[in-house]
């Protein structure tokens, strides 16, 4: 049965009493880690301030009261989870504690519009993966062999590259079109200047929670112990600049430029009921990366383009349940050669495609490396994205009457700075 708050919560709402996701709000000068009900941000040091932590025996209170989520999240995971759960206590229908304390309300709850969000972690390191099959295999058809779209090593391995975490940014960060080398003609030298082609990548990614020591590894089996809760993320592509620079050592400039994410992490308890199967993996991988039960999540993913001055235009619906490699199995991979991993650290699952044409997670894809463009409803054509467009990705699970969701993953670009 659905259990309602005392907070209204809109029809259709990604943020229902069942959710509870973790975020940083910024309210006039003060900044707090936050949940959110509805519409409304509920701030957690005003509920700390007004003692209603104080039954959960937390050693250290100040986690409540840090501009960023990293130590709240290091807690012991029991300790989050019953954090997660006093709050769904608290805001439940049936318990008036809160409700009828009107002055902690008053210092806690806020409308979403008074509120600004801020990056909800301190990205430490940013690993961005290459998870989905269909996305590999687009990419392979269209630049390499049709006959050979994927690599040998890719059914063995979730392919990876480390990433820049310092222009990662959170959802309403405007991003300018990044300058650079690019080589339009194979038979001329190359040229420099704004790019051509800034496109959208539709990924997931998650945030650990723990710290391990160099040379330790994490199993499948342990993995989601590791793991705090998943974010929507853009990672915008410069494609042309990538198809210059990216050879030998993988993408550089062209994806680091300005990568979005949601500013709620939504947690793998809340979660936990619209787990899936993974796709069956062929040849069978190695021990390290055997994955049994449901480790996948049934998230629904859209993506919007937005003109300046237009309406939002639906260019994708694909699915986090697409992805060939889950998130236990890229954690156990990221980590077994011995690398070390720590609190806030994000990983990314790579472009999400689904198999039917109007599911793949990029414009490259969408537009079929600009063969066929897209009709926006004010009757404009895009193969990427043009200055002042804005793109909206919003992702939610829906079973049962209950709808869990991540809000939205905004950004506009701006012409090169
Ligand atoms: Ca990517």
């Amino acid at each position: 049965m659905k259990i309602n708050s005392w907070i209204e919560v809109p029809e259709n709402s990604d943020f229902p009493l069942q959710n509870i996701p973790f975020g940083i709000a910024k309210v006039g000068q003060l900044i707090s880690p936050a949940t959110r009900i509805g519409d409304s941000v509920i701030l957690l040091s005003a509920l700390a301030d007004y003692g209603y932590f104080d039954e959960l025996n937390i050693d250290d209170l100040s986690v409540f009261y840090q501009d960023v989520l990293n130590d709240l999240i290091a807690l012991p995971k029991s300790c989050t989870i019953s954090i997660r759960e006093h709050l769904m206590n608290l805001f439940s229908a049936s318990c008036d504690e809160l409700k009828q304390d009107t002055e902690a309300c008053t210092q806690a709850i806020f409308n979403i519009n008074q509120v600004e969000m801020l990056l909800p972690v301190q990205i430490g390191d940013y690993t961005d993966f290459y998870s989905s099959i269909e996305h590999a295999t687009n990419v392979g058809v269209m630049f390499r062999d049709p006959a050979n779209a994927l690599l040998p090593n890719w059914r063995h391995l979730p392919v990876g590259y480390h990433g820049r975490s310092s222009s990662i940014a959170v959802s309403g960060t405007n991003i300018h079109r990044p300058k650079g080398q690019t080589r339009p003609d194979d038979n001329l030298p190359p040229v420099f200047g704004p790019s051509k082609q800034v496109d959208f990548e539709l990924e997931m990614g998650f945030i650990t929670s723990t710290s391990t020591n160099l040379g330790d590894s994490i199993s499948v089996e342990e993995a989601e112990n590791h793991i705090f809760g998943l974010l929507l993320f853009n990672d915008l592509s410069a494609r042309d600049i990538q198809r210059w620079e990216y050879v030998p050592l993988g993408p550089f400039l062209s994806k680091s430029f300005g990568s979005i994410v949601s500013p709620w992490i939504v947690t793998l308890e809340a979660l936990e009921p619209f787990r899936v199967e993974s796709p069956k993996q062929e040849p069978e991988v190695f021990e390290y990366l055997q994955s049994s039960g449901k480790r996948n999540f049934d998230i629904e993913l859209e993506v919007f383009l937005q003109a300046e001055n237009g309406s939002e235009n639906l260019i994708c619906k694909s699915n986090t349940k697409y992805l060939y490699w889950n998130i236990a199995q890229q954690l156990a991979h990221q980590t077994v050669a011995g690398c070390n991993i720590n609190p806030g650290d994000f990983y990314a699952s790579g472009t999400i495609s689904g198999p039917t044409p109007d599911s793949f997670g990029s414009m490259l894809e969408l537009c079929w490396k600009g063969t066929k463009p897209i009709t926006l409803s004010d009757g404009s054509q895009r193969k990427f994205a043009e200055d002042n467009d804005t793109l909206i990705i919003r992702g939610f699970t829906r079973k049962n009457g209950l709808r869990i969701g991540f809000g939205e993953c905004v950004t506009k670009i701006l012409p090169t700075k």
